[in-house]
């Protein structure tokens, strides 16, 4: 078992120190496994891409420190263990904390105090936001037969969190008040394309009650379709077929939805802008400007409410009309139909909403060298009910990656930049107090934000996955090649390669073709539904969203809680003490390392892979069109990507031609000048910074990242390439035609700054 590999001092391949550990190891003496351990140490030497490192390869963005950071590592690496971690959550989830509530401030303090414990200046900062909370909620349906239909959950006696009174009855955040009575139609997931083939069978939804169900693309913009068509209401369930028992057992004998659990969430029509809705793009300060709530656009009009699959069975079965059509059936045991009618349901929803304050914990460590560069690590605090996945499994793994910075500092360890470990409120609602933090430092944080780490919902099970900006890549498969699954006893990076790898065999095309794309591991393109969000696509900072996932069936109800975690999602609190030792490298990287631990090479092999997939959308639409009797009124466009191909070329020669340069400066591990080091670590910032425009996205103003943004139609998913993507989307020519050059033009603008970076590390 290759403990924390940065332990063994000279780890190389053939190492005999590494052998005899595992020779000797009281757990362990078989030969088999040693061999396995030497061939997997072989593989990663050649996996990492990146000239072998002794002990655990500490990645880019180290010159002449080395050995005190292996050190304050080392001490560091020491402190995080599952008794404590545990201990957290456990404190964590005592009692419902939804943002704005007592019990969030609460919340709020205690995560302060406890940070001040470990040595560290922790402060609240609170905005001033709508949120909205459920006054008084009914739905009933009322044909085929009165039947009031319950907004509340079973509990199970041996949970005793999951039959508490202090949980709100399931309501939608930013949902609207209002009453609304009609016949029901079944909208499959309620995306845009479900809602045009009820168009295509005939099927209105105007005046009428829409039932949807969870899953693909974010609840907000169900409502929004819906609402555009003129619907009256909208219910959203979960179906058992997504997270219930078709996935295996239910909750409290499995990790899946249990028959009575509702996802409470937000509709806010998060692709058009998170945050505070009233004070878009702006600070939700005492002074700040509101837009009055009748005037807001970006949440819902018309009235809707969640529930679980046991309230949504008698209504589905009390459908007639058309069948379902393929893709559309569910789990529930009978034949699905789409209506309208004849199930009838009446809605009333009203809201008591108020502008409330919120608290985010900002915790700040101070930066030795460069005070005005800034390495934030975030994770929301606020939750549904309990949170004990999401979120408060990754405020248990900040609290534990702080306490081991805290020994760290204690024994002499000094960032060099400014980290700042942020738990933020109001994310349920809307990114809500990550937002307001980074348009209040709009202005600062574009000068000083170096990167923004991310862990939300840290574990649900034991499968790493990594997102973010391609140009934190190294420095991640770094950290995860210095540390070792729990449960498989072998690197992490070796089963994180091995498990994308699969998935990327079973999606890739298989292609006889001599140029098909080799796997090659980096992080997957983020589109929103976390912090991460304003940091990337407001203030163009580079991201990364971390987590351990696995059979999750509880999200957002009553049962994320305490119990679920010690029985299914980490018994022993293993991965999240390995979440809080990533966290921690990352975060003392990211501030310790003398350059700027960034690579670009992966972010051009990224772009390469968005525009692969985006070339095959269209084909594939194209296709699909040609294929089809009834041809569509616009037809898909066909458009010319070669000026977007060899703008990401050229990317990718000045990318890699300033790797080897970094490569180099930190093989000769000469220590450098502060002002030579401030001057790579500027033009390496600066890169990032290139993809903004303040122009904003169409129809999203908001957005200004050119890269990344999520879809309009998603809210989750990304859309790399937004606006052409936009354009592909809305078989729009012309406005491909307009974002094309903003595309290339700021392509070339990054990899001018490449090349200018690349100047600044060899010094010429
Ligand atoms: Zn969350």
């Amino acid at each position: 078992m290759l403990l924390d590999l940065s332990k063994t001092r000279a780890f190389r391949p053939l190492h005999w120190k590494a052998v005899a550990s595992r020779l000797w190891s009281p757990t362990r003496p078989d030969l088999l496994s040693v061999l396995a351990t030497v061939a997997a140490a072989l593989a990663l030497g050649a996996a990492s891409d990146r000239p072998p490192e002794p002990g655990c390869p500490l990645g880019p963005g180290f010159l002449s420190s080395r050995e005190s950071e292996r050190k304050a590592e080392a001490r560091f690496l020491a402190v995080p263990n599952p008794e404590k971690v545990h201990g957290y959550l456990r404190a964590l989830t005592e009692e419902p904390h939804i943002a704005g509530t007592p019990q969030g401030l609460r919340e709020a303090e205690s995560v302060r105090d406890r940070l001040k414990q470990f040595g560290l200046d922790s402060q609240l900062v609170s905005f001033d936001v709508l949120l909205n909370y459920p006054k008084a909620v009914s739905l009933k349906l009322t044909v085929p037969e009165q039947r009031d239909l319950t907004l509340r959950e079973t509990g199970y006696l041996r949970d005793k969190d999951s039959y508490s009174p202090d949980v709100f009855p399931a309501f939608h955040g930013y949902g609207a008040s209002g009453r609304a009575s009609g016949q029901v139609v079944y909208a499959n997931y309620g995306r845009k394309e479900d809602f045009e083939k009820l168009e295509e069978m005939g099927v209105a939804v105007r005046g009428r009650i829409v039932l949807a169900r969870y899953g693909e693309n974010f609840r907000g913009l169900k409502v929004r379709e819906a609402q555009q068509r003129g619907a009256a209401g909208v219910i959203l369930y979960s179906d058992p077929a997504d997270d219930g028992y078709a996935k295996g057992d239910v909750y409290p004998e499995g990790p899946w939805r249990p028959e009575s659990a509702i996802q409470r969430g937000s509709v806010q029509f998060l692709s058009i802008g998170p945050g505070d809705p009233q004070t878009p793009g702006r600070a939700s300060t005492k002074s700040a400007v509101r837009i009055p709530i009748e005037k807001l656009e970006t949440i819902p009009r018309i009235p809707s409410l969640p529930i679980s699959y046991g309230e949504a069975a008698p209504v589905l079965k009390s459908l007639a009309g058309q069948n379902a059509p393929s893709g559309w059936q569910g789990g529930l045991p009978f034949a699905y139909h789409i209506g309208p009618g004849p199930a009838q349901i009446e809605m009333a929803v009203e809201m008591d909403y108020a502008v409330r304050p919120i608290w985010n914990v900002i915790t700040t460590i101070p930066g030795a060298e460069e005070p005005d560069r800034w390495v934030v690590f975030g994770n929301h605090r606020d939750a549904w009910t309990y949170g004990a996945v999401d979120p408060n499994s990754g405020t248990a793994v900040m609290l534990e990656m702080a306490r081991g910075l805290g020994e760290a500092l204690k024994a002499g360890w000094k960032p060099r930049r400014k980290l700042i470990l942020a738990s933020w409120d109001g994310e349920e609602y809307g990114l809500v107090g990550s937002t307001e933090w980074v348009e209040n430092l709009a202005e600062e944080l574009g000068a000083k934000g170096v990167a923004y780490i991310n862990v939300d919902s840290a574990v649900s099970g034991p499968d790493f996955g990594a997102a973010g900006v391609p140009t934190l890549r190294d420095l991640i498969v770094s950290v995860a090649s210095c540390l070792e699954e729990p449960r498989k006893g072998r690197p992490l990076l070796e089963i994180w390669r091995s498990k994308r790898q699969e998935e990327w065999a079973e999606q890739e095309p298989l292609c006889t073709d001599a140029q098909a794309p080799a796997f090659y591991l980096n992080l997957d393109p983020v589109g929103s539904g976390s912090d991460y969000t304003a940091f990337l696509d407001f203030a163009g900072i580079p991201v990364a969203d971390l987590h351990f996932s696995g059979s999750y069936g509880v999200y957002h109800s009553m049962f994320d809680d305490l119990y679920w975690m010690e029985k299914f999602g980490d018994p022993e609190f293993l991965y999240h003490t390995l979440a809080a030792k990533i966290c921690g490298l990352m975060a003392m990287r990211l501030s310790g390392a003398e350059i700027l631990p960034f690579r670009f090479s992966p972010y051009a092999r990224g772009m390469e892979t968005y525009l692969r997939e985006l070339q095959r959308l269209v084909l594939k639409r194209l296709r699909a069109a040609e294929a089809s009797l009834n041809k569509p009124e616009k037809p898909p466009i066909n458009p010319d990507f070669k000026p977007l191909g060899s703008a990401i070329a050229a990317f990718r020669t000045a990318a890699e031609a300033l790797d080897a340069a970094l490569d180099r400066l930190e093989a000769e591990g000469r220590p450098l000048d502060a002002a030579r080091r401030g001057r790579i670590n500027d033009s390496l910032a600066g890169v990032e910074r290139s993809f903004l425009d303040p122009a904003g996205l169409q129809g999203r103003t908001w957005f200004r990242h050119l890269l990344f943004a999520p879809g309009l139609n998603t809210g989750y998913a990304p859309w790399p390439f937004p606006g052409i993507r936009q354009a592909v989307e809305e078989k729009d020519p012309a406005a491909f035609e307009r974002e094309l050059p903003r595309l290339v033009h700021t392509l070339a603008e990054a990899t001018r700054r490449l090349r200018a970076a690349e100047q600044a590390v060899s010094g010429t």
